[in-house]
């Protein structure tokens, strides 16, 4: 994007991918479909230690501006869900237009090109394996650490480590949890097990589907909280949105008993989640004071992760090179002239649904108007 807008303003730019080919993240987003922007996107949903950073690039560049590019290669999609915006066909439609209006703005694209070292002089000196590249500005745009098996490198941070550039830790977001040993063996041979949740960290909550998995939790409600989740805080889900599934003792006739109390809770979750709950959760009495533990203890399952599955499973880097260092109107160090850092390796982090592209679109937009 930022070649693009470049390249339209007449500047003679050099795409430097180390990668045999382009965009294999926008290859494999959206399971296949890229989940290119989503129809409501605000700054709210991005985490940023300057959660006002994104405002200005966003403002600049809307889904709407991402749309009217679509529209005009004539690629069909549709909204999944929640403003969320899919190819109707593949991913690789988006790929193919980039590809193509770089092609349009004369922009040069060389793959295979492992970048041995950056240096610094009258402007800047690029060197790969086979090349030199001797530019004025320098725009780094190399992603997160994220799904290393298909290209993502440190190289970002260790470009803004040579600069002296502060950099907030970067760490995996959008990223299924292990739960710790004991609730690994308390859930996970309900591996497949699925239900609607509310799960929430510090104040943060999203209200989708929550997945078992074998190691632990994933699902969009998990991926989610994960991206705002940190050691050692605990994770509270709300397993019974909405419901009172005590409620039914508080007519005096019907029997309080684990057959009564069973039918309830799988009037709200699966069968297998239901009886395994009842198993480690029975109330330990039936006088009310033990129901309404039981009924909070449902509304507020505190999990306390052992960890993340990392960097190999994680959708999204959170953390990355520190706003403060960068102009929020053209993505510049304010140090360091010339060079400039877009995309996923800032600071600016998505949620689930569209918003990573839709940053990495806007912060392409603003950098290359400014070249
Ligand atoms: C499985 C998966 C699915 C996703 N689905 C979605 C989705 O549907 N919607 C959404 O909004 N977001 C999605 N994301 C997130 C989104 O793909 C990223 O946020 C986005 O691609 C970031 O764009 P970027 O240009 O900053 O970095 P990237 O797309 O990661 O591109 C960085 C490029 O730099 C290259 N590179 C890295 N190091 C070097 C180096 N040393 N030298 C030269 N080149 C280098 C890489 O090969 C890569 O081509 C998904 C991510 C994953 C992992």
């Amino acid at each position: 994007m930022c070649a693009i807008e470049a390249g339209k303003r007449g500047r003679r730019v050099a795409v430097i991918e180390h990668a045999d080919r382009l965009g294999k993240k926008i290859l494999i987003s959206g399971g296949g479909r890229c989940n290119f922007t989503n129809l409501y996107c605000t700054h709210e949903n991005f985490i940023s230690s300057n959660p006002h950073f994104s405002k200005s690039a966003l403002a600049r560049y809307t889904p709407a501006d991402f749309i009217a590019l679509v529209e005009k290669h004539h690629i069909p999609y549709h909204e999944k869900t929640l403003g969320q915006l899919f190819c109707d066909r593949s991913a690789r439609d988006i790929l193919n237009m980039l590809q193509e209006e770089c092609r349009t703005a004369g922009v040069s694209v060389f793959v295979n090109s492992g970048i041995r070292e950056v240096v610094r002089s009258e402007g800047y000196v690029v060197r790969s394996a086979s090349d030199e590249f001797h530019a004025p500005v320098l725009v780094i745009a190399t992603g997160g650490l994220s799904i290393p098996k298909i290209g993502a490198t440190s190289f970002g941070y260790d470009v803004a480590r040579q600069f002296g550039l502060k950099i907030c830790e970067p760490r995996p977001g959008l990223v299924p949890l292990v739960l710790n040993s004991q609730d690994r063996s308390r859930y996970c041979d309900l591996a497949g097990v699925s239900t609607e949740v509310i799960a929430s960290c510090g104040g943060t909550r999203f209200r989708e589907k929550m997945l078992i998995t074998h190691r632990g939790l994933s699902g969009p409600a998990i991926l989610q909280i994960s991206s705002y989740w940190k050691e050692p805080s605990s994770i509270q889900i709300d397993l019974a949105l909405g419901a009172e599934v005590t409620a039914i003792f508080r007519d005096s006739k019907t029997p309080r008993t684990l057959a009564a109390l069973r039918s309830e809770l799988k009037k709200i979750l699966p069968a297998r989640l239901a009886d395994r709950w009842l198993e480690l959760n029975a109330p330990s009495s039936w006088a009310n004071s033990s129901l309404s533990d039981f009924e909070q203890r449902l509304h507020a399952w505190t999990v306390n992760p052992a960890g993340t599955e990392g960097f190999e499973k994680a959708e999204v880097t959170a953390g990355g090179i520190d706003t403060d260092e960068l102009s929020a109107k053209t993505m510049e160090c304010k140090r360091v002239p010339g060079l400039y850092f877009i995309g996923e390796v800032v600071d600016v982090t998505g949620q689930l649904g569209g918003f990573n592209f839709q940053w990495a679109w806007a912060s392409g937009f603003a950098a290359g108007r400014a070249l």
